[in-house]
C-alpha cells in the first residue's frame, strides 16, 4: 500500500523533529496533501494509525489540509491556481501550463509535548 510507505517516511521526519527538540510526545501533525499527489487522504487516514503505532506521536492527531494547485504558463509565464481537471493558464487561457505546487504532499507542522520526559532514546 503506498500511502502506508508514505506515512511511514513521515514519520521518519516527524521522529527526527520530536527528538531534536527532547519533546516527549507529539500532539498533532499538520499536512498539506497536494491534489495531485497521487496519495489518498482516505487511505492516508486509515495507514495512519499502522504508522504512529508504538513511536512518539502514538497519541498524535493527524490533520490533512489540502494544497492549492498552482501552475505556470508556458507561453505568457503566469502563475494561476487552478482546479485539478483544468489546468489553465488565468491569464492567457493557454493549456500549455506546468504544474509547479500541488502534486506533493508536505509536512506543514508537527505540535510537540515538550512538558515530560523525553522517551529513552537510547
Ligand atoms: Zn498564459
Amino acid at each position: 500500500m503506498h500511502e502506508l510507505s508514505v506515512c511511514l517516511s513521515l514519520m521518519e521526519q516527524v521522529e527526527q523533529i520530536a527528538r531534536e527538540h527532547g519533546a516527549s510526545s507529539v500532539t498533532r501533525i499538520i499536512l498539506s496533501v497536494g491534489p495531485l499527489s497521487g496519495v489518498e487522504s482516505e487511505l492516508l487516514r486509515h495507514a495512519y494509525p499502522l504508522a504512529i503505532a508504538g513511536t512518539v506521536a502514538a497519541d498524535a492527531e493527524l490533520v490533512m489540509e489540502s494544497a492549492d494547485i498552482v501552475v505556470r504558463c508556458s507561453q505568457c509565464e503566469t502563475e494561476t491556481t487552478v482546479v485539478p481537471n483544468k489546468l489553465l493558464c488565468g491569464a492567457c487561457g493557454d493549456y500549455r501550463t506546468r504544474v509547479i505546487s500541488g502534486d506533493e504532499l508536505t509536512l506543514m507542522s508537527v505540535e510537540l509535548d515538550t512538558s515530560g520526559e523525553p522517551p529513552d532514546t537510547r
